[in-house]
């Protein structure tokens, strides 16, 4: 066994682990020893199960992030952590001259400032314990892009990279490396409406030099390695898994 590519004895704390990117994330992260909260507004019993069923350790956590900080304040008593993964989101697509003020606001609410205050709790217990942890936020291709018809979804990626950079410059000092995944497209929940459109499916698809949509699984592996002691030096920085979408 490689010690530099183990989680063994760390304790992680995923949300929106009920599903798509954040149950793969949950599943992955156990699988390489960690023992995995598993946070969500749904049950995340599934996933729970899925972990045990494997031989790995997890628990299922209540926590709904549409009042981010009613439901950043519930992280302590998810008990000690060492690694935080913020991938719940939300995404509201409609023209922008029709964007309703409550579409902007539920989306920034969960997206950018539920991360912002659950990276503050994460850090604060952190720096109280003597430092050290990693914290993986979920950004998006619309960190980089401008896409269409999801202002508020865009502007809240956008801030998670930045948010995710001066986060790594503020608390490298205490040991605590902040990063983020920029996923392309994957198949889940999020991207059903993208994948029922023929024509939207079809130009996704023949842009990806992959040739294929992404699956939750191509985008935990990532995830688990910046959390991994092999990832030491490895803090502020935009990991896209995107089947090269990028590139192109
Ligand atoms: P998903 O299947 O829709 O999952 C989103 C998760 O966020 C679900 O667990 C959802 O819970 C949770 N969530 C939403 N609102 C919440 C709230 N108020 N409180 C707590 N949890 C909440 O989508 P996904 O594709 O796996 O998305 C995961 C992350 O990847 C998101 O940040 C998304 O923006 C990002 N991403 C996805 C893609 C893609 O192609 N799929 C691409 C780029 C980035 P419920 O099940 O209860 O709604």
């Amino acid at each position: 066994m490689n010690a530099r590519f183990t989680l063994d004895g760390r304790r992680a704390f995923v949300t929106g682990a009920n599903t798509g990117i954040g149950q793969a994330i949950a599943v992955d992260l156990a699988r390489s020893g960690a023992h995995v909260v598993c946070a969500g507004r749904s049950s995340c019993d599934e996933t729970v199960a899925t972990i045990t069923g494997e031989g790995g350790s997890a628990e299922a956590f209540e926590m709904d992030l549409a009042d981010p900080a009613e439901g950043a304040a519930r992280l302590e008593q998810a008990g000690d952590l060492d690694i935080l993964v913020n991938n719940a989101g939300i995404i509201r697509r409609e023209d922008s001259v029709d964007f309703t003020e409550a579409d902007w606001d539920a989306v920034i609410d969960v997206n950018l400032k539920a991360v912002f205050l659950l990276c503050q709790r994460f850090a604060k217990g952190r720096i109280a314990s003597g430092g050290g942890g990693r914290i993986v936020n979920i950004a998006s291709l619309l960190s980089f892009q401008g896409g269409i018809r999801v202002p508020s979804y865009t502007a809240s990626k956008h801030g998670v990279v930045g948010l995710t950079k001066v986060l790594a410059n503020e608390w490298a000092g205490q040991g605590i490396n902040v990063n983020a995944v920029a996923p392309g497209y994957v198949a889940t929940n999020n991207t059903e409406a993208l994948r029922d459109d023929p024509d939207r499916s079809k130009e996704i698809l023949g842009r990806i030099p992959a040739g294929r949509w992404g699956q939750p699984e191509d985008i935990a592996g990532a995830v688990t390695f910046l959390c991994m002691p092999a990832a030491d030096y490895v803090t502020g920085t935009v990991l896209s898994v995107d089947g090269g979408w990028l590139a192109r």
